[in-house]
């Protein structure tokens, strides 16, 4: 039986891993189908503290892998694919075998909402990324024309923070308001840089054959009507889809998937806490996953030891 076992080998989850491991716990890390979390599929991180330089998300990983597993972690390929919460010990499905365990930190991320483009996939990381505030500071962005795509509050806060970089940022939303809070929407459309783009859905990031992203084809959804925009960047901001569909119905979770903590880190169930982006979706960062799966070590830690006082 395990004392505790962590849902996913993003940062939180290593974090986690790093801090129970340190408490002695031995914790059981598993990786999911992506190991090292979304971080790996970036080129370079520049804002997590530490790094001057910046860092490749891969090796950022790898290094959090390796300084938890120092300290005993067990890192093992593996998916959760049923949870029994109702009784204690929790009882786990990874990949068809049974795994028990006193403990559980659920730290299984979030997943970006994609166009579901073949161009989107093929560019990615050559100009189409799913994060403002990871990715608008590069130097592929700077002094030029960027779009977002989106209507909602996550957008408009990509789009306000891209002006900037950007010469100019092209707001494409497929009606012809935004959904933004009312506040959000008005501030980012007086902005003299946000140049908004209705009734308009991207059909084709350009250009897969020059390997980076030089424009989008759109479609005007009134005239149907196509004409291609320049650009050097796609921010892709149409929302997340938390990785908590498991535990529906069992563990709180807002309308949108993202679990809601009862108590500081602690779910409505004793004994299963949860950290990073599955409940975060405010800030969305990798130094804000690992603090919150370090809050969740040190909660599962004081736990167990009022459990066996
Ligand atoms: C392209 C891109 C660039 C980014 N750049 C930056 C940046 O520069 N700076 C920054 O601060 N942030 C950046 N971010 C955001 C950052 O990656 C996330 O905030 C961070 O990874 C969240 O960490 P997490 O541990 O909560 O979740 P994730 O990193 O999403 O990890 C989730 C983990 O859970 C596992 N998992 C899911 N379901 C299961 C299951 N059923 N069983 C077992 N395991 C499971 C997954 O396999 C994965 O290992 C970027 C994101 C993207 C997509």
């Amino acid at each position: 039986m395990e004392k505790v076992v962590i849902i996913g080998t993003g940062c939180a989850g290593l974090t986690a891993a790093l801090y129970t491991a340190r408490a002695n716990l031995k914790p059981l890390v598993l990786t999911g189908t992506l190991p090292g979390g979304l971080l790996t599929t970036t080129s370079i991180v520049e804002n997590y503290p530490g790094f001057p330089e910046g860092i490749d998300g891969s090796e950022l990983m790898n290094r959090m892998q390796k300084q938890a597993e120092r300290f005993g972690a067990r890192v093992k390929f593996g998916t959760v694919e049923a949870a029994d919460l109702s009784r204690q010990p929790f009882v786990l499905s990874v990949d068809g075998e049974k795994v028990e365990t006193e403990t559980l930190i659920i730290a299984s991320g979030a997943s970006h909402r994609h166009l579901g483009l073949e161009s989107e996939h093929k560019l990615e990381c050559k100009g189409v990324t799913f994060c403002a505030t990871c990715d608008g500071a590069l130097p592929m962005f700077r002094n030029m024309p960027l779009v977002v795509v989106g209507g909602g509050d996550s957008a408009c806060e990509e789009a306000m923070y891209l002006t900037r970089f950007g010469s100019v940022v092209y707001l494409v939303h497929r009606r012809d308001t935004l959904r933004a809070s009312k506040i959000m929407a008005q501030r980012t459309l007086a902005h003299e840089k946000v140049k908004p783009v209705w009734d308009s859905v991207v059909t084709e990031v350009l250009d897969v054959k020059q390997d980076q992203v030089t424009g989008v084809r759109l479609k005007n959804l009134r005239t149907q009507k196509e004409s291609v925009l320049a650009c050097a960047g796609v921010f892709v901001a149409i929302g997340h889809i938390p990785n908590t569909q498991l535990f529906k119905g069992i563990i709180d979770m807002d309308e949108n998937g993202y679990i809601i903590p009862s108590k500081r880190t602690m779910t409505n169930i004793p004994g299963v806490f949860v950290a990073g982006d599955c409940s975060d979706h405010v800030y969305r960062q990798a130094v804000t996953a690992a603090g919150l799966g370090c809050a969740a070590a040190i909660d599962v830690e004081r736990y167990l030891a009022a459990r066996n006082e």
